[in-house]
């Protein structure tokens, strides 16, 4: 790393190190490029006790796989680790510039986001201690730790009938809980009672742990003894600031548009991870788009210099 006026001079920096910006250092440190990895240190499972489905990791605490990440980035000796919170990023000439809330400065001839998004949730009592624990929102990453249990799905409408297909070939037992009137189709409606699946429409008062499961009391006076609660955030706020301020196109939702080659609309700037889609979110769908984006930056850079 060169200093150059108290601004630190790399060839990629990444905005943020967690699964999608570990695995763009690692393939940024394996193709010998000088790189800088700045995170805030807040992984969005950061609240789970296990991350799943992840081959050859499934079952490993969330810090524990970052752990694993930095420790097989120390034999790239081209690749920094810097925690801070970038806040502000521009371009410049011949690449890019990037300030931190500490005042440290980093100009990068390419530019990896990486900086995932902020689960929304609602403001129910309860429902923030037990995120990530017994309420949970993907069954592929959560549902074969509560198979079989009873579960309360928080969900109305076409997030319901959603979790209806999806979670009946882990539980049978669910009732959903609408928070006010169904808007469940007619058609659903139908096949709830079909499958023997409850709805109940009285809104929720709040949510306690309760042995291994969870207390749900609602505000009509009824209690609720389950096993798990699924619950999908309805905003995910997309931590999209940066490439806001870079200039890169996005959805209306705020999802930071990218080429199949993770690629953003300006070039130079890549991005990769939750940042980047509004489908699966998983640790895998990360990783692969961080090693996809540092693949393309060190294409990009080699194209340039030859
Ligand atoms: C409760 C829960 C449990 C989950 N469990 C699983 C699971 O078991 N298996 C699975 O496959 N997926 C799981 N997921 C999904 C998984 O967490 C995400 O898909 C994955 O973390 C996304 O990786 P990412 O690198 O894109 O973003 P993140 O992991 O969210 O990391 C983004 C990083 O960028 C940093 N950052 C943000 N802004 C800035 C900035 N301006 N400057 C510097 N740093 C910044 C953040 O601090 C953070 O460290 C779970 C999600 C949740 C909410």
């Amino acid at each position: 790393m060169v200093s150059n006026n108290n601004i630190q001079v790399y060839e990629v920096a990444i905005a943020g190190g967690s699964s999608a910006g570990l695995s763009a250092a690692l393939t940024l440190g394996r193709t010998l490029r000088k790189t800088v990895v700045i995170d805030g240190g807040s992984p969005r499972n950061r609240f789970a006790a296990h991350a799943h489905n992840f081959f050859t990791r499934d079952n490993t605490p969330p810090s524990e796989l970052l752990r694993i990440a930095r420790e097989q980035l120390q034999p790239y000796e081209t690749v920094d680790l810097v925690e801070g919170y970038i806040t502000a990023a521009s371009k410049t000439d011949g690449g890019f510039l990037l300030e931190t809330r500490a005042g440290d400065k980093y100009f990068a001839k390419k530019i990896v986001l990486a900086t995932g998004l902020k689960d929304d949730l609602d403001d129910i009592p309860g429902l923030e201690e037990l995120w990530g624990n017994r309420v949970i929102h993907c069954p592929y990453c959560h549902g074969w730790e509560v198979r079989r249990l009873p579960v309360c799905v928080i969900a109305n409408g076409e997030a319901a009938e959603h979790y209806a297909v999806t979670l009946s070939n882990w539980h049978s037992d669910i009732t959903f809980l609408t928070q006010g009137e169904s808007r469940i189709s007619a058609e659903m409606t139908e096949k709830f009672v079909e499958k023997g699946y409850k709805l109940n429409t009285a809104p929720i008062k709040g949510l306690e742990k309760s042995g291994e499961g969870v207390r749900i009391t609602l505000q009509n006076g009824d209690v609720l003894e389950t096993g798990a609660v699924y619950y999908r955030p309805q905003k995910l706020l997309y931590h999209n600031s940066l490439a806001e301020q870079l200039g890169c196109e996005m959805s209306p939702e705020g999802v930071v548009t990218v080429s199949p080659m993770f690629e953003t609309t300006v070039p130079g700037v890549f991005a990769a991870g939750d940042l980047t889609h509004a489908g699966l979110h998983q640790l895998y769908m990360s990783a692969m788009g961080g090693h996809l984006a540092g693949t393309n930056a060190n294409r990009q850079l080699t194209q340039e210099a030859w």
